[in-house]
């Protein structure tokens, strides 16, 4: 039987370990642990040591659940259209940077730019902008001099954008 190493108490992760448990048939002690999401768990007393395990199943799962909202918003594919925030993300990038561009002489070549972290992450201007509410609104920039960056867009229709542009004037 392997040397037993008292745990009691310690806090790994997201658990906390209860009691050594031995299982029949097994070389290996488990601990039973409370995660801080409420489950009981066992988890093998060296995985608990290493670090390899520090919950119950739910960090994994939250991360798996973060990242597959990030990957559904660009995922290009038979089954899946990317999404019209991913779109709008696109679009505005386009704008501002391709000179080829239809509307880019009213962009980019006005020298309005996307801010450096949108630019880069996608994530970053969803989580400032959120959900686009209706398929009716674009990105609208409240300054229309200003360029893309926090506190200069909100989706808007093409009304509010008229009304927005012609105060002005
Ligand atoms: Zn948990």
């Amino acid at each position: 039987m392997p040397k037993m190493i008292d745990v009691t108490g310690e806090v790994f992760g997201r658990l906390t370990a209860i009691e050594p448990i031995k299982q029949r048939g097994k070389k290996e002690i488990y601990w039973r642990c409370q995660c801080s999401c409420g489950k009981l768990t066992l988890v093998m007393a060296q995985n608990l040591r290493e670090g390899k395990i520090q919950s119950c199943g739910c960090y994994k799962a939250e991360r798996v659940s973060t990242r597959l909202s990030v990957h559904r918003h660009s995922r290009i594919g038979a089954a899946q259209k990317p999404s019209p925030e991913y779109k709008a993300w696109c679009a505005m990038r386009d704008r501002c940077n391709r000179q080829n561009h239809i509307a880019y002489k009213n962009y980019g070549g006005r020298g309005i730019k996307v801010c450096s972290e949108w630019e880069a992450s996608f994530t970053a201007f969803l989580a400032h902008i959120g959900p686009k509410p209706t398929p009716a609104h674009t990105v609208d920039r409240i300054n229309v001099d200003g360029n893309y960056a926090p506190g200069n867009v909100r989706w808007a229709t093409r009304k509010e954008q008229a009304a927005n542009k012609r105060l002005r004037i």
